[in-house]
């Protein structure tokens, strides 16, 4: 592989993903200054017949990110660009973390609409894998992009909105970085808002019993399962919660957030409760000791499929003891999100760090291909182009598009390539 030195190639530097599971030495690593640092370096990759690959802050865990050609550092590419608090729109370079555009949004009086459970990764991670939160009106941060701008193959830079751009940028919305190095996004976001949190325990008979009515009442519902008793130490789920279960496992731990208005009084305090800007409550905190694989299965076949998963860790790997998180999500327009035309519901099955934890996941996985389940761009998976094929409307389309905006595949890695290409 040759190496090359120009004012934004730098020699290549090793990157590891969060979780520690991928790590490569590119050719060249980039820490772009400027849109025109992101343009240089991909003009240059071109000359120099090599691949480009962007990460933002690297929790996801599928080898998306590794290339033996110019690795693109967006981690401090993280400004703000402009804001606009009438259309409540701001504009942000890729890197910017979900937790710092939420605390910037909280200062000019906004929030996002919804944000997933950690705050730690890039909005352009989140939004380019379809990551999401939890509650059946709440799309994936996907959808909370309306325009971005992107540095294409040949090394122009492509403005892309969802007025003007209809299909295209439906099929960019999700698109794993395949379309282009997204330097720069713009996102609506809405009026700030506190958020009340209750979390409790319960059999999991109670929780299944009122699911439908928790997710009506709530702006955001969502649980884990825990099947052993050690399970909640695993994710660090808070202890001192109220406590309704009848067992010390097969129980589960719920949450439910619901929006307050900012100049609404603040609600006494409850066990269990917490009551703070959406910027402050949205986020947790998570150790990277864990291999996760999540699937969204039709919204209607959430009860079937988590039923057998909760069977396969009762009757078969009884060593597992990782939480099962549960989550709802709305349905979207993109070609590639898990949530792409259907209403869905995310199941996530973790295990150790362990070489035993891949034939769990597989038997996990066996249950998701059985109900049409679709995998999370950011966590593992055991895709292939035929299952692709089945459980994505737009998957021919959107391989169409990708080869007329990058014909020879300067986009792509090996992952990406056996899927995409
Ligand atoms: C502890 C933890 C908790 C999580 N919680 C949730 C959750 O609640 N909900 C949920 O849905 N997901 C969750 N995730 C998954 C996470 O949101 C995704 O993996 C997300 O992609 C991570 O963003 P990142 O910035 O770290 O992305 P990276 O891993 O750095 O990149 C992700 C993808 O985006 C591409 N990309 C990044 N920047 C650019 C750019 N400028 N141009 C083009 N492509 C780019 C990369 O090439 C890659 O394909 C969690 C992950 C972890 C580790």
């Amino acid at each position: 592989m040759r190496h090359a030195k120009t004012d934004v190639l730098e020699p290549g530097k090793l990157w590891w993903n969060w979780f520690g599971e991928h790590y490569f030495v590119p050719a060249n690593t980039v820490l772009p200054r400027s849109e025109e640092d992101v343009r240089q370096a991909v003009l240059a990759a071109a000359r120099l017949g090599l691949p480009v690959r962007s990460s933002g802050r690297g929790h996801a865990n599928t080898a998306a990110v590794p290339t033996p050609g110019v690795h693109i550092d967006f981690r401090a590419f993280n400004e703000v660009l402009s804001v606009d608090r009438e259309l409540m729109r701001v504009t942000v370079q890729p890197g910017i973390s979900v937790g710092e555009l939420s605390r910037y949004l909280r200062t000019q009086g906004m929030s996002l609409n919804n944000q997933g459970d950690i705050d730690t990764q890039s909005v352009c991670g989140a939004i380019m894998t379809a990551t999401h939160g939890a509650g059946i009106t709440l799309p994936c941060m996907s959808m909370q992009m309306i325009a971005a701008r992107i540095v294409t193959a040949d090394g122009s830079l492509l403005d892309l909105s969802a007025e003007a751009d209809g299909e295209l940028f439906k099929a960019f919305r999700a698109s794993i970085g395949m379309f282009g190095v997204v330097v720069s996004i713009t996102l609506q976001a809405v009026a700030s808002y506190n958020l009340l949190k209750r979390s409790w325990n319960a059999d999991i008979e109670d929780c299944l019993g009122g699911l439908h009515q928790r997710l009506q009442d709530n702006r955001t519902f969502w649980f884990f399962w825990l099947p052993r008793r050690e399970s909640a130490d695993l994710f660090v789920l808070p202890s001192g919660v109220p406590n309704l279960a009848s067992r010390d496992h097969d129980i589960c731990h719920m949450r439910s957030y619901n929006a307050v208005p900012v100049d609404q009084a603040v609600p006494e305090p409850e066990p269990g409760s917490q009551f703070d800007h959406s910027s402050v409550i949205f986020p947790n905190l998570y150790e990277p000791n864990f291999r996760e694989i999540e699937y969204a299965v039709p919204f209607e076949d959430f009860e079937a499929t988590f039923d057998e998963v909760r069977h396969l860790f009762l009757d078969k790997h009884k060593d597992f003891t990782f939480p099962v998180e549960c989550r709802p999500v709305k349905a979207d327009d993109s070609y590639l999100s898990a949530y792409a035309e259907r209403d869905g519901y995310a199941l996530s099955v973790s295990g150790p760090m362990e070489p035993p934890t891949w034939a769990m996941l597989r038997d996990v996985d066996a249950i998701f291909d059985r109900h049409g389940g679709r995998p999370h761009w950011g966590k593992h998976h055991f895709m292939t182009p035929a299952r692709l094929e089945k459980l994505y409307p737009r998957y021919d389309a959107f391989k169409k598009m990708r080869r007329e905006l990058d014909p020879a595949g300067m986009f792509l890695n090996d992952h990406l390539r056996a899927l995409f290409a």
